[in-house]
């Protein structure tokens, strides 16, 4: 061709790289290039008509590492349009300088091992290392295969995604936002310990949930009172809606708004209500409610503590994305402190990763007040709501939630393994999935042995959550039948 090309002009070769996906997973974390538009070139000079750019993902984090840096060589051509050599000795060409290989913290037979239990569910499963940040997994279900979106079939491809049902395209661990249910109730006892409007042998009675002019938060059966440890262990609603009323009314303060603004401080400490900052882009905040919001809602001095009960089990306004929760649960098995999530373990040629993965960030809460959350966690698995986590001669902490919305109730998993030296912590949200110990509950179990122990002894659980489908219709009753 390159004898022929002169008889075409207009035409000359140009050399790409296509991405290559050997296994078709975990297509949100690694995201996708794509060809520059006008816009980015307006931006960034740097790039030309034609040049691709990431656009999601570790692509579009890390770009400026993969890409490398573009040469330039500038050729003398003949009356035939035929190079015949450098310009001027080619003094004035450039060296490209190839992209740095980037190695990943993703561990993929687990990434895999959670796309294939999500599979036919719409949800997200986030898992992290406590000790170092790095993110284990991130599964996005309904997912898509990364090698759709690679070269001239990108943009039809791209085109069906976004249309198909379960938004494929939609990245969950990090946009979407969830009622916390149950799994908030650590953060609100730790705060009332913090704040000292209860001891951890504080108890409070519970009958069939909290009762209080008019307000009813409905609770299960469970012996009564109980301290805090308990309260958590039994997932105790009257208990929490106790802690939070103390917290928001406290004496200390001198209006509910005061109060109010000491609660959300302590959650956004905990890395709620906030970007995390991790690295993977378009990562939203989620919601902690603001006085503002309540003062528009109910009226300026409107609002008290019993307005916004359902704050203290996680309901209400309260909007957690899968990845906060997961470094929630990283946070309280480190007890305080969590590293911003990231998805980068090495950027090779460099020493160091960005340092801003490398700080240690702690919580308004002290050391001491995580353990309390630690023991109840810890039971709640040996003896209360969180049993189906249990594994074999591994101390394993967790709690359940099921998240009140608009449909059938999110199925919600928070937990951390083992007890000390915690090696994994992985938070499970599936939509629709009822309570939180019948799908979250065995999907983050069973993912933790996968990880800790690399065996499943529980094939059974294992078939019935990879063949489980929550897509299908629910079944007619026998009168839609008639109508
Ligand atoms: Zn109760």
């Amino acid at each position: 061709m390159q004898e022929k090309i002169f008889r075409y002009p207009g035409f000359f070769f140009q050399s790409r790289t296509l991405r290559r996906y050997p296994k078709p997973v975990a297509a949100h974390l690694l995201g996708y290039v794509g060809e520059v538009d006008d816009k980015i070139i307006s931006e960034k000079p740097y790039y030309q008509m034609g040049d691709y750019i990431g656009i999601s993902g570790v692509e579009a984090a890390y770009e400026d590492y993969l890409r490398g840096q573009k040469g330039v060589s500038i050729y003398t051509v003949d009356v035939h349009n035929r190079i015949v050599g450098h310009f001027a000795g080619g003094v004035l060409d450039t060296t490209p300088t190839l992209g740095n290989d980037l190695v990943l913290g993703i561990d993929l037979e687990l990434q895999e091992y959670g796309e294939n239990l999500m599979k036919n569910k719409i949800g997200s499963i986030v898992a992290i290392d406590p000790s170092t940040g790095e993110i284990l997994m991130i599964v996005n279900s309904p997912t898509y295969d990364p090698n759709l979106l690679v070269g001239r079939v990108r943009a039809k491809n791209y085109h069906k995604l976004l249309f198909a049902s379960g938004k494929p395209l939609f990245n969950r661990a990090i946009m979407s936002k969830y009622p916390p249910g149950s799994t908030f109730k650590m953060a609100n006892g730790m705060i009332g310990l913090q704040e000292g409007v209860i001891q951890p042998s504080s108890a409070f009675p519970c009958a069939g949930g909290y009762h209080f002019g008019g307000i009813k938060v409905g609770c299960h059966s469970h012996s009564s009172p109980l301290d805090l440890v308990h309260a958590v262990q039994n997932s105790c609603n009257a208990y929490f809606c106790n802690v939070f009323r103390r917290i928001i009314d406290n004496p200390k303060y001198n209006s509910t708004l005061e109060g109010f603004n000491v609660w959300r401080e302590y959650m956004l400490s905990m890395g709620f209500g906030r970007k995390l900052g991790s690295d993977q882009p378009h990562e939203l905040s989620g919601n902690i409610p603001t006085p503002e919001y309540y003062d528009k809602y109910f009226g300026k001095n409107r609002w008290k503590s019993l307005t916004i009960i359902s704050l203290s089990i996680g309901q209400g306004e309260i909007g957690i994305t899968p990845l906060q929760l997961a470094n929630y649960g990283a946070t309280i098995a480190n007890r305080g402190w969590y590293y911003i999530p990231h998805i980068i373990r090495e950027i090779k040629g460099l020493p160091e990763i960005p340092e801003k993965y490398r700080q240690k960030q702690y919580t308004k809460i002290s050391k001491e007040n995580y353990e309390y959350m630690v023991e109840g966690m810890e039971l709640a698995v040996t003896g209360g709501t969180a049993r189906i986590a249990q594994l074999d001669s591994i101390i394993v902490c967790a709690k359940t939630g099921t998240a009140q919305n608009p449909g059938k109730d999110h199925s919600i998993f928070l937990s951390f393994a083992p007890k000390n030296n915690p090696k994994i912590a992985i938070a499970v949200i599936v939509e629709n999935g009822g309570f939180g110990a019948t799908y979250a509950g065995p999907i983050a179990s069973l993912c933790m042995e996968k990880y800790l122990t690399d065996t499943i002894k529980r094939p059974d659980l294992e078939l019935r959550m990879m063949n489980a489908n929550l897509l299908k219709p629910e079944p007619k009753k026998a009168n839609d039948a008639q109508n």
